[in-house]
Formats: structure tokens, sequence, C-alpha cells
């Protein structure tokens, strides 16, 4: 084959590319995203909302995918299989355990990310809140930090370093219902996940959030028309005021791979606040470094800079 023929036989293969594009594209417009996906198990996932003659609108049931998805991502369903899955506009994803280069998605298209820590028991941890801070700043979610069982420890100070740094911090306890009200309303409107380590009250904390309206999701279908499954640990809860919450059980490792310079300044923004004169400094013992000087004028906290340290090791240089 000459040169010439080399050269069209490219601008071919570039043509069929575009067309098969084009095609998939066209074929896409065709589907309407109208379906919520709230939980995937080993048989499917479980989704809410769209058209189904015998389903109310916002019954749960379980459909078949080959398609990867994840609760909050927004598909098409046609004779119980996802057909489509709507571009994702936010991913909240965690690297894969024994393998730190791989992202795994664990929810999409969330406005917020809940993160529930307990004051006491289990003790305030506030290692995992900045790892999910990271995550949030990466896949574009608002996060707000839910401090829960302060009727057992009303001091909360360890905490408001978190208010300074500009997250919504909110101080709730179900025994007392303080606080309740408040994560309420800032959910209004969005969609949102809870996580946070195991014990520290998440479950409640949505239980008091949800009131009775947790009951809407109903029980799921498996598609055959036989059966019912009603075990099932995904949840949607809908409140009146428009706020929707993916229960997703099993985030509370929480790997974060590589992070980049912007991930962490995002996360950390009263440490880029600090105005570091080095380009490139880390921080940890260069002479005359910004960071180091807030740190020891108390303006920024050891605790949160510990964290910043540990979390800027898996930055790539
Ligand atoms: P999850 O594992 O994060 O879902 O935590 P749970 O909601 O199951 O709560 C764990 C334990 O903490 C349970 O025994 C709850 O009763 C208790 N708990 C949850 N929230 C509060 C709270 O605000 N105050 C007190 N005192 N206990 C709570």
């Amino acid at each position: 084959m000459n040169r010439q023929d080399k050269r069209h036989r490219r601008v071919d293969e570039i043509l069929v590319v575009k067309a098969r594009k084009k095609k998939k594209a066209a074929s896409d417009e065709k589907f309407e995203a109208d379906s919520l996906v709230i939980g995937v198990n080993t048989s499917g996932c479980i989704v809410t909302g769209g058209e189904q003659p015998g389903f109310a609108q916002s019954v749960s049931r379980l459909c078949h995918t080959k398609i990867s998805v994840v609760p909050g991502d927004r598909v098409a369903i046609r004779h119980e299989k996802v057909v489509f899955v709507a571009p994702r506009l936010t991913v909240l994803s965690r690297s894969e355990p024994g393998n730190a280069n791989l992202q795994k998605v664990i929810a999409a298209n969330i406005d917020i990310l809940v993160i529930v820590a307990a004051i006491t028991d289990p003790p305030f941890r506030p290692a995992l809140i900045d790892r999910y801070l990271v995550a949030a700043t990466r896949g574009g979610i608002r996060p707000i930090v839910c401090l829960t069982k302060i009727d057992l420890c009303g001091d909360t100070s360890a905490a408001e370093v978190y208010r300074e740094a500009g997250v919504p911090l909110v101080r709730c306890s179900v025994k007392d219902g303080t606080g309740v009200e408040e994560l309420r309303g800032l959910l209004a409107g969005s969609l949102a996940v809870f996580a946070g380590h195991s014990g520290v009250g998440k479950s409640s904390l949505l239980n008091a959030v949800a009131q009775e309206e947790r009951a809407r999701t109903g029980a799921v279908s498996d598609g055959s028309g036989k059966g019912r499954h009603t075990t099932t640990s995904s949840k949607l809860y809908e409140l009146p005021n428009g706020a929707r919450i993916i229960d997703t059980p099993g985030i509370r490792e929480f790997g974060l791979g590589a992070v980049t310079p912007e991930e962490l300044r995002g996360a950390f923004p009263e440490i880029a606040a600090c105005g570091c004169k080095y380009r490139d400094c880390r921080h940890n013992a260069e002479p005359g470094c910004g960071v180091l000087a807030a740190l020891e004028s108390g303006e920024i906290s050891r605790t949160r800079y510990a964290s910043y340290l540990r979390i800027a090791a898996e930055v790539p240089r």
C-alpha cells in the first residue's frame, strides 16, 4: 500500500468512527433518562420513577443491566433493562482497595455529600472527614459536615475548623432533635448521600430527617412479575421539601488514590490561604514556609495540618 492509499484508509477509518458516534448520539437521544438508580446488587440495579405500567411513580423495581451503573445514575429502562445512562454531572469515587490507581465510582449526580461524624462513641475522627472533603472537591459535590450524638458531648469545638474552612457544619442529636430541621433545610431540593464510619449514627439521622416519608421507596420487584424482593439495603428517602437521600451502604474505607494539588486546595482552603511564598513547597520543614508559620501562630489547626500532610503524600510529583 502506498502513502496515499494509507492516508485514504486513515480518513475512511476516521469517518467510520465519526459515523458510529453520530449514530450512537442519535440513538441516545431516543431515550429519556427518567428513572433514578437508588441501589445496585448482584441481580441488577434498583430504580425508582419512570413510566412503567403497574408501578407507582416512586416505587422501586429491580432492573437488569449490562451497563455499569451506580446509585444516583439517571437511566432509561426498556423491558426491565437499563438501555441508557445519562452523562454524570458529579461523581463520588474512591480508589479500589489494593489498587490505588483504580477509581471506583460509588454514586453519581449527587448534589450534597453529608459527611456524618460522631463527636463521641465512636470517637471523633477528622481524618476521614478530610478524605471525604477531597473526594467532594474531586467530584464537584457540595459537602456538609454533620456532627451526631451531641447530646452525649456538648463540646464540638474540635469540628469548628470545618465551619471556618467554609463547610456547613450542623450539630445534631436524634435523641433530642437538635439540628434535624436545620439539616433538612440544607438538603432541600437536592440529591444527597450520607457517608461516614459505621456506628456514627447515619441510619438514625436518616430516619429522623426523613420521618415517615421513608416508607415511600416501597418494595422491590424482581422484574419477572413472579415475586418481590423485600430485602435490599438501598433506600431512597424522599422528603416533602424535595430533598432525596440515597442511603448507600459500604463506604467506610476511603482510599483516594493520587490526589492533585487542586483537590488539596479545595479540601484545605485555610492551608491554601496561608500564602506560602514557595511554589513547590511541601510545607513540612522548609525555612520561611508560610504554612509552618501559620501553624506556629495557631492560625491553622494541628489536626488538619497533620491530615493535610498525610493526604499530600499521595499527590504525584
Ligand atoms: P450507623 O451505623 O452510622 O448507621 O449508626 P446507627 O444509626 O445505627 O447508630 C449507632 C448507635 O448510635 C445506635 O445505638 C443509635 O441508637 C446511637 N445513636 C445514633 N444517633 C444518636 C444520637 O444522636 N445520640 C445518641 N445518644 N445516640 C445515638
